[in-house]
């Protein structure tokens, strides 16, 4: 009798052991939806999440539509991180429903004070939401994923903190270096001009005047009235190099090219990142900071 309650015992205690090793190696669920996001997640969050993105490489935001499978992933999370800003128009509302279950639901650019955000006139009283090329400020969002995550897992945020002061350091270096690298080209050369308005506060950050064809939101095309005055711009301040960007169709820009007579001097990552894993000169482009490296080293070799 008494070993069989022992054995019992012992059958309990290994239950319960393997009961608590699963508890601690349960992973946070998140679902990010673009690029920078998710990558910020990954640098933050670490070991401790299970990531799911909705928008891959090539992805425009500003159109993107939610599908039958997007909906089931945020509906599974623990906790959904955004860019926001409007930047994910269409899909803004799904949002706003989640958060009204007790999911945990964050745009990330909550963490930018709003004197810190531009509004161009051509935004129609909106912020611009591309906020990540002025790398300070995408620093300032680190803060709102070690957040998010705290308030769900609070045995992490020692974890969490600690990742966040990393990632935020690497960004302070990643600022030096992009500061740097555009003081290579003088002032009156610093003149970027691509399809859609995705670069003003790169262009703050680094002194850039940043001329984009589609306005601030992909959704609007560019008229042919547009694109005779982006012509004569180009012809007037002898820009020597104009950009395509990834998650937008090239066309315009490579017609306006052709026009103006002005060379194609790449191809932009604006509103998502490369591939993961593919690496150009000791980065890889499915970073942010590969994001940010690729795009100076582009724009300044082909304007010099
Ligand atoms: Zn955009």
């Amino acid at each position: 009798m008494k070993i069989r309650i022992e054995r019992i015992l012992a059958g309990i205690c290994a239950f319960l052991a393997v009961a608590d090793v699963s508890a601690a190696e349960q992973k946070i669920k998140v679902t990010a939806t673009v690029t920078m996001v998710i990558d910020l997640v990954k640098q933050v969050g670490g070991d401790r999440v299970e990531l799911q993105g909705l928008m891959g490489p090539g992805v425009d935001p500003h159109l993107y539509k939610a599908t039958a499978s997007d909906v089931i992933k945020l509906q599974q999370a623990d906790v959904i991180f955004y860019s926001g800003l409007l930047l994910e128009g269409k899909i803004q509302d799904l949002f706003a429903k989640m958060a009204r279950t007790k999911k945990h639901v964050y745009p990330v650019t909550e963490a930018i004070p709003l004197e810190r955000l531009l509004e161009p006139p051509e935004f129609a009283g909106h912020y611009d939401p591309h906020v990540w090329f002025e790398v300070p400020l995408w620093e300032m969002c680190v803060e709102t994923v070690v957040k998010g995550l705290s308030e769900f897992d609070p045995k992490g945020k020692d974890y969490f903190e600690a990742r966040g002061k990393e990632t935020r350091a690497k960004m302070k270096e990643l600022h030096e270096w992009a500061l740097k690298k555009s003081a290579e080209l003088p002032k009156e050369r610093r003149i970027l001009v691509t399809s859609h308005d995705a670069y003003n506060y790169f262009g703050r950050a680094y002194g850039f005047q940043v001329v984009g064809l589609q306005g601030i939101s992909t959704v609007t095309e560019a008229g042919l009235a547009d694109m005779a005055k982006l012509v004569d711009f180009i012809k007037q301040k002898k820009v020597k190099a104009i950009f395509v960007e990834s998650s937008v169709p090239h066309n315009t820009i490579e017609r306006i090219s052709k026009d103006a007579g002005v060379k194609i001097g790449g191809e932009l990552f604006s509103d998502a990142m490369g591939t993961p894993g593919q690496i150009e000169k000791g980065y890889d482009l499915g970073t942010y900071e590969g994001m940010v490296k690729h795009n100076l080293n582009t724009i300044v070799d082909a304007l010099k």
